[in-house]
């Protein structure tokens, strides 16, 4: 064989392919942007002198995490209106905020930070949402994440577009830009809500992301005051009236899907609609608890998002793993549901599929693109190692990610990251926040 460009070796792999063991001492080889072969214990690797080599011993190796939802550059506004209302907090202190303070520069630098968080707690892929989204693409591809950007469709004037008739035009214009601007980098478009968005601007959405083969987010039944209000307008519930309007398909991503009927769950899963669950985010708004094992029992896919940071307060999706696990089990009341394993593919593989990337990514499988993370073990918190999936959930956090790799190159190595100068980022977004806070 060619040789690698870099070799992964001697840790515990954990593939995430059903019906797959952890492999002790495993060893993966990596040829440009794909993984190209996968060697248990007994079997040696042939040595090449030039390949980059990192030693993952004592260290957990799997798939990058897929965080299937957030708004990166709201680490802007990280702390700065919490235990508040979501109508509250949203329309007296982040709208307002984001008209002020939002700008290509700051959204560039605020979502550089997010990115930095992110590669450091092991997520490699992320679906955002928001406004100035050349700014946003510009600091993934800078931070070297693989990413869906999708432009914010509101119909109020909104950053970036101050007049709400060209909020698909917009869309439109941002998806054409960088539809083949960049491999990582996939173009997408995000309805805000369905009290924000009208029903012509949904259906004109829905439309574009079809014809541009995209996916389409919305924020989902986030609150109860939301359903109320759209069945007060339409006399349904929000997922019927989104199959009034056509809108139910393999496209529609529902972003929180917190208040749910049985009607409702059924429909989406006819419909294979994707859902995203952000425990974090609904706890912190108490916007209610996703009926999450109805969900899955469903067979509908369910990725995790952490949200945006004004609502979380942090973008670590190990915490977000450890909390959807013990959300449902409080729910239900019922410790079976949500095991770790459920979790752990809500944040990778099924992560993956929702966003449409699970070909590529999600597990680690020869011919798979090489977005990967190895977990140091050598942790007082993460001693002994009876079972890896409970400790990566329960145990774990993303400060415990040593080496993060994304399309076969390394972004972090031992912790330092490689492409991002994480001290002049933090710099820049404490500048803007001082314009922020006075
Ligand atoms: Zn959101």
């Amino acid at each position: 064989m060619l040789p690698p460009d870099l070799i992964i070796e001697n840790g515990l792999l954990l593939t995430l392919v059903d019906g797959d063991k952890p492999i002790p001492h495993a060893t993966l080889l990596i040829q440009g942007d794909r993984i190209a072969a996968i060697l248990g214990p007994d079997e040696k690797r042939p040595s090449f002198e030039q390949t980059q080599v990192l030693d993952a011993t004592g260290c957990i190796i799997m798939p990058g995490l897929v965080n299937a939802h957030g708004h990166t550059a709201m680490t802007l506004f990280r702390g700065l209106a919490d235990d508040l209302p979501l109508k509250q907090w949203l329309f007296e202190k982040i709208f307002p905020a984001e008209a002020k303070h939002l700008s290509e520069d700051s959204v560039y630098w605020g979502a550089l930070l997010g990115c930095a968080e992110m590669i450091a707690s092991g997520t490699t892929t992320v679906s955002d949402g928001y406004f100035f989204q050349d700014s946003t693409a510009r600091a993934f591809q800078k931070a070297g994440l693989r990413a869906i950007v999708a432009q914010g469709v509101i119909d109020f004037p909104a950053p970036g577009v101050p007049d709400p008739t060209q909020n698909l035009a917009a869309g439109k214009a941002f998806v054409e830009r960088w539809k083949h601007l960049s491999e990582l980098i996939k173009p997408g478009l995000f309805c805000h809500s369905l009290s924000t968005c009208s029903d012509r601007t949904l259906q004109g959405a829905m439309r574009l992301s079809q014809e541009f083969s995209l996916p389409l987010q919305i924020h989902l039944s986030e609150t109860l005051g939301e359903v109320e209000e759209v069945i007060r307008r339409t006399g349904k519930r929000p997922v019927l009236h989104l199959q009034d309007l056509g809108l139910l398909n393999q496209s529609l991503i529902g972003v929180h899907a917190v208040h749910l009927d049985d009607e409702e769950i059924d429909l989406l899963a006819r419909n294979k609609v994707g859902i995203v669950h952000s425990p974090e985010s609904n706890m912190k708004l108490a916007s209610g608890m996703a009926r999450v094992t109805d969900l899955v029992n469903k067979g509908i896919v369910i990725g995790l998002g952490t949200d945006g940071c004004a609502s979380n307060n942090n973008l670590d999706l190990f915490k977000e793993m450890d909390t959807a696990a013990k959300l449902d089990k409080v729910r239900t009341l019922d410790p079976v549901n949500m095991g770790a394993m459920t979790v752990l593919k809500m944040a990778t593989v099924w992560g993956a599929k929702v966003l449409g990337l699970d070909k590529e990514i999600g597990t680690i499988e020869v011919g798979k693109k090489a977005d990967i993370i190895t977990v140091d073990l050598a942790k007082p918190h993460l001693v002994p190692l009876y079972n890896p999936y409970s400790t990566i959930v329960y145990s774990a956090s993303g400060s415990d990610v040593k080496d993060v790799i994304v399309n076969g190159r390394v972004l972090m190595r031992n912790r330092a990251f490689t492409a991002l100068d994480a001290e002049e980022v933090m710099a820049r977004v404490r500048e803007i926040s001082a314009k922020i806070r006075s």
